[in-house]
């Protein structure tokens, strides 16, 4: 396999947006930063004194982040998933005092319902979707959870019609492809070379006319890129590949030995897996520690951001609202939102 030259990045601010777990008390840690509650907007409440709370963020089964890379002036925006209900991304968005407007790529996990659906409220936010989308060819397949003793449920299969005919440009690729000037890597398939990371027992895919077994989800793809003097960062969803294997196969597409700053997605992809899975997540830490791994922080809505040379903590201001975008930068994305083929040359796919 050909290696795969990532070009460096001056920062990355990972930003969760919808995730199994919220806590409005965990305080700051590392790089991580979190919504103060004072910080938050409010919303009426009849029963306190004062008539109102504060705007909680909301948990759902399911994960979406924003993904900013700065590179010099230029500042992109990618949402990393969706979630599982229509408005819970948007919703959380609104609290964090983000746009959806501002989104410039989106990339998807993989096929599942619980990193798509918030899709739709992005629609219902910004009217047509002009957005790339990128995803693994296989994201359309059906599924349906099938556990002994228990009915088996077919989980929601996204319609590309439906997408398509809210003006998302999608994007298959079943090889990395470079995204930013070859500064951003989406994995597309991953190989599996462990032996313990053997998939979701139970899982199924609706394939030539029947169910079948479909413990791999071939479709889970992360998110790479390489911050200047700090080292890879891996950014997963569910991780249905196992955190060992992607891990591994970035390096091997990449040829890096730095280090590498794990994102919370990646250990709560472990909290996340299944019960049947569990024995899989107990050995992976073991394994993952050849990788010199740094956990960046864990638990609820927060904004991780890892910047060259810079203090660990985030630059995130005291009001809790994310850094703007530099003139340059908001210039080159509205230039792009009036020139759809501009933003497609973004999306520059290479295959090993
Ligand atoms: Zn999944």
């Amino acid at each position: 396999m050909e290696t795969i030259r990532l070009e460096p990045v001056d920062a990355i601010t990972v930003t969760t947006l919808v995730d199994n777990v919220t806590d409005s008390l965990l305080a700051d840690e590392g790089p991580a930063t979190r919504p103060s509650m004072t910080a938050l907007p409010r919303v009426a409440a009849r029963f306190f004194a004062g008539g109102d709370t504060d705007d909680a963020l909301r948990a759902e089964h399911g994960f979406a982040a924003l993904v900013t890379i700065v590179n010099g002036e230029r500042q992109t925006r990618v949402l990393f998933d969706a979630g599982r209900t229509p408005d819970g991304l948007v919703e959380n968005m609104r609290r964090l005092d983000l746009r959806p407007a501002d989104i410039d790529i989106i990339v998807l996990s993989h096929g599942h319902w619980d990193h798509v659906t918030g899709m739709e409220g992005l629609v219902g936010s910004l009217g047509r979707a002009s957005v790339p989308v990128l995803i693994h060819p296989a994201f359309w397949t059906r599924r349906r959870l099938a556990f002994p003793g228990r009915d088996a449920v077919e989980l929601p299969t996204t319609s590309k019609r439906a997408l398509e005919g809210a003006g998302f440009q999608i994007v298959e690729q079943r090889h990395p492809s470079f995204l930013l000037d070859g500064s951003l890597l989406v994995t597309g398939e991953v190989d599996r070379t462990t032996a313990f990371e053997r998939g979701f027992p139970g899982h199924e895919a609706h394939v030539h006319g029947a169910w079948q077994p479909d413990p791999l989800i071939l479709d889970d793809q992360a998110l790479v890129a390489i911050v200047r003097g700090r080292g890879l960062v891996v950014l997963t969803g569910c991780g249905h590949s196992g955190i060992v294997n992607i891990v591994r196969y970035v390096q091997k597409l990449t040829e890096s030995s730095e280090s590498m700053p794990s994102s919370g997605a990646s250990t709560s992809a472990g909290r996340r897996s299944s019960r049947s899975s569990a024995p899989r997540v107990t050995r992976s830490p073991r394994s993952a520690r050849t990788f010199s791994f740094r956990r960046t922080a864990r638990g609820g809505a927060r904004r991780t951001r890892l910047r060259r040379g810079s203090p660990r903590r985030s630059s995130r201001t005291a009001s809790g609202r994310a850094s703007r975008s530099s003139p340059t930068a908001d210039a080159t994305r509205r230039a792009a939102r009036r020139h759809p083929a501009r933003v497609r040359e973004w999306i520059t796919c290479q295959r090993p």
